[in-house]
């Protein structure tokens, strides 16, 4: 019981769900759902919807809290690095080459397995 992780969903309790009915009768209530695993917002929510529950309630604070984009963005060669790989190796992620490509220039560089899957390897400057 105690590796569960609860729902962050602020009405997660309030869905009339019978899976979120939990205790003896008579007191059983409805309950924030508890799981050993979940897919939505990084493993935090039980479901779309209660992801969806915690974004419009916090939305605007998290915003404020991080920093609101004020300017727009602008994609140039040094931003515009992609990775990708290539598909003609099949379903089996043994065939695959990875390649970094520049969505503005169309430059292709080679890329390691290990590069690509490593979120803190780019060739983007900030
Ligand atoms: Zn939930």
């Amino acid at each position: 019981m105690s590796n569960l992780k609860l729902c962050q969903g602020p009405s997660c309790h309030t869905y009339n769900t019978k899976d979120r009915l939990k205790g003896t009768k008579p007191n059983k209530t409805f309950q924030t759902r508890r799981r050993s695993h979940m897919y939505y917002g990084n493993g935090n929510f039980c479901d779309m919807r209660c992801q969806n529950d915690w974004i419009n309630k916090n939305i605007e604070h998290a915003l404020n809290h991080f920093g609101r984009t004020t300017e727009p963005k602008h994609l140039t060669e040094d931003n515009a690095w992609i990775k990708d790989y290539d598909y003609r190796g099949g379903w089996s992620d043994e065939n695959r080459t990875y390649v970094y490509r520049n969505a503005v220039t169309k430059e292709q560089r080679p890329l390691t397995e290990q590069q690509y899957n490593d979120d803190s390897y780019t060739l983007n400057t900030p």
